[in-house]
C-alpha cells in the first residue's frame, strides 16, 4: 500500500519547491476557470487527466458523478456548485463519467443493494439515465448518465442563470481508463474524442 506520509514528504521535498511560485500566488488567489464534476473512483483523477495545475480546477467528486437536481435543504453538492458558479465565476463545467464505473455497473446489472441503503438511495439520481432506451448495457448507461447529470445540473438556479447569460458552458465527458481517451458526449449522438 502506498504510504501517505512518504508521499507527503516527497511532495514537500521534491514537488513543492518547483511550484513554490505558483503556490505563493495561490495563497491569495482562487480563480479556477473550470468546475469539474467527476466520479469518486480512485482511477479517475481530474487534474491528472487534464494536465491541470493547482488552482485550475474546482472539483466535485461523487459516486457515479451524480448531480442531484436542485431541491430544498442542505446539500454539499449543491453548495459547491453554487459557490463555483456564483462566487468563483467558473466559465466551464465538465461532467465526467468513466469506463468501468462501479455505480453505473450496479445499476445496469441490477446488483442487489439491500445491504447498502444509502448507496441505493443515492443512485436514484441516475433514474432518468437508466430509463432511457438502450441503457441496459453499462457503457450505454455511463454515457446516458453524463447527459442526465448535465440536465440535473441545469436545475440549479446559479447554473440556470449563468447558462441564460452565456456566462458558463456545460459539457459531458467520458474517460476511458484502459486507453486514457476522453470522449465528449453529444446528446444528439455525434460524440467526439478530445484531441488538441
Ligand atoms: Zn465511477
Amino acid at each position: 500500500m502506498h504510504d501517505l506520509a512518504t508521499g507527503v514528504t516527497h511532495f514537500r521535498d521534491a514537488v513543492f519547491p518547483a511550484k513554490a511560485e505558483l503556490f505563493a500566488r495561490l495563497t491569495t488567489t482562487h480563480t479556477p476557470a473550470t468546475l469539474f464534476i467527476g466520479c469518486s473512483d480512485a482511477r479517475v483523477v481530474p487534474e491528472l487527466i487534464t494536465s491541470s495545475e493547482p488552482g485550475e480546477l474546482f472539483v466535485i467528486r461523487t459516486a457515479g458523478n451524480l448531480v442531484p437536481a436542485y431541491g430544498p435543504g442542505a446539500d454539499g453538492v449543491a453548495a459547491s456548485i453554487e459557490y463555483a458558479v456564483a462566487v468563483l465565476g467558473v466559465e466551464r463545467i465538465v461532467v465526467c463519467g468513466h469506463s468501468g464505473c462501479g455505480a453505473m455497473t450496479a445499476l445496469a446489472e441490477r446488483h442487489d443493494l439491500s445491504t447498502m441503503p444509502t448507496v441505493a438511495a443515492w443512485l436514484r439520481h441516475a433514474d432518468a439515465a437508466a430509463a432511457r432506451p438502450g441503457s441496459q448495457a453499462t457503457a450505454s448507461l455511463i454515457r446516458a448518465n453524463v447527459v442526465a447529470q448535465q440536465a440535473n445540473l441545469a436545475t440549479h438556479p446559479a447554473v440556470a442563470r449563468a447558462l441564460s447569460t452565456g456566462a458558463v458552458t456545460v459539457e459531458g465527458w467520458v474517460f476511458d481508463i484502459g486507453t486514457g481517451i476522453v470522449t465528449v458526449i453529444d446528446p444528439a449522438g455525434d460524440d467526439r474524442i478530445i484531441a488538441a
